[in-house]
């Protein structure tokens, strides 16, 4: 029987899989290889209804949702006036909670506040730098020489991942998607749409979207067209001003609201590079298993890469619960979840190749939504953590 777990990696695929195992009856440790104060500034993320399912197993829905607000509607055209494409994200289900936007520090800092409140140890400051696995247990190696041992190693160490390397030294590196993100919180612009719903516009030259949130602030991304992959270093050297004039640049010829919206944003971060990670060769070997964006990240175009490593963390943890011989526990995990997340790595590309349109492209787009039919997306938003359904294998 398993009964402690290094978890390494303090995201959100980390602390929600140490969360599931306290409820399957197994002791994990989670490490973090930066200090707690390092997430994302100006970022926020989508939960969509299969997301915010699995934290409502382990009844964490409540606290993330007050941290966020409802999101359900979507709107999507070439200007504000006339939308090519309306939809809303629930799903088909009636059990569906509404899609929520969330920033990512607030949605990083309630999940680490609520392991801890329940028992869950995190270290910060530990990089894993090496790990082995033998038959009876697993030696994680950290920067500055410390060391763990436990019964099994999870990787929820993000796109970068070290254990999928440690795992499979020939996996393939991330996948560069030539598109940036970039995004901020605008205030003191009033925008003519309802809280809840959210704009996404097919710029001249980039693709934009837009929120306002319940304290009138306006939440926005854009996704900058970047054919030649940036080095972190690289973007980290524009300066918030220089990224301010290049972004209002870009959608001079678009909709003078996005503009605005750009200019009252008081910090725009770096820009984002975009990657995915369509298949991981292995997801396991002996004692360590990757799960999460480490596993199959997909481009932000999907709106699923955190919801899927929510899913993950409860999964896992039924399997662990389950089937005490680990093997089996992870061919079983893997069985159950390699498809399902590689659709989703795959539909998230179609979308964000379909965000740099030219000319001809935004032309046709009015058409294109007519006469095609609608993508059905209810196999992504239906999906339920099976959690109190005992692992057949
Ligand atoms: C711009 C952008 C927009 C996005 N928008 C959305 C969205 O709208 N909806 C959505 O669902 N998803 C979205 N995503 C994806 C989502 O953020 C990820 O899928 C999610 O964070 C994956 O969780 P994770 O826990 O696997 O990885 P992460 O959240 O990346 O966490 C990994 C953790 O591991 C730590 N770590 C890394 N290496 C080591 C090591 N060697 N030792 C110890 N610790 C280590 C890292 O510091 C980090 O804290 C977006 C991503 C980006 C970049």
């Amino acid at each position: 029987m398993t009964s402690n777990i290094l978890i390494i990696g303090g995201g959100i695929a980390g602390p929600v899989t140490a969360m599931a195992l306290r409820e399957a009856g197994i002791d994990s440790t989670v490490y973090e290889a930066y200090d707690q104060t390092a997430d994302g500034v100006g970022a926020f993320l989508g939960l969509a209804p299969n997301g915010l399912h699995a934290l409502h197993v382990l009844g964490l829905d409540e606290q993330v949702r007050s941290a966020g607000f409802d999101s359900p509607d979507l709107r999507v055209g070439l200007t504000r006036e006339k939308s090519v494409f309306e939809t809303s994200f629930a799903g088909t289900r009636s059990d569906a909670l509404p899609p929520i936007t969330i920033k990512r520090g607030d949605l990083y800092s309630v999940l680490r506040d609520e392991a801890v409140r329940r028992g869950v140890r995190i270290v910060y400051g530990k990089r894993l730098v090496d790990a082995s696995s033998t038959d009876t247990g697993v030696v994680a190696r950290f920067a500055h020489g410390t060391t763990a041992e436990g019964d099994l190693l999870i990787g929820a160490d993000g796109l970068q991942s070290r254990v999928r390397n440690l795992i499979d030294p020939t996996a393939p590196a991330p996948r560069y998607v030539p598109f940036l993100n970039t995004g901020g919180f605008a205030q003191g612009v009033a925008v003519d749409l309802p809280v809840g719903t959210t704009q996404m516009l097919f710029g001249r030259r980039a693709f934009f979207g837009y929120a306002p949130a319940p304290d009138g602030s306006v939440w926005w991304f854009a996704n900058p067209a970047q054919r030649k992959e940036l080095s972190r270093a690289e973007l980290d050297a524009i300066t918030s001003e220089q990224w301010r004039v290049r972004l209002v640049e870009l959608f001079k010829d678009d909709d003078p609201l996005i503009g605005e919206l750009i200019r009252a944003t008081p910090v725009i971060p770096p820009c984002w590079a975009t990657y995915d990670f369509p298949s991981a060769p292995r997801w396991h070997r002996g004692r360590m298993l990757i799960i999460g964006d480490a596993a199959h990240a997909t481009s932000p175009s999907a709106g699923q890469g955190a919801s899927m490593a929510l899913e993950d963390a409860v999964e896992l943890a039924r399997c662990l619960r389950d089937l005490p011989d680990h093997t089996r526990a992870f061919t079983a995990y893997e069985g159950f979840r390699r498809e399902r997340v590689e659709r989703i790595v795959a539909t998230g590309k179609r979308n964000g190749s379909q965000k740099g349109l030219g000319p001809i492209g935004r032309a046709l787009l009015p058409l294109v939504f007519k006469v095609l039919p609608k993508p059905r997306l209810d196999w992504m938003y239906d999906y339920r953590s099976p959690w109190s359904e005992p692992v057949a294998v």
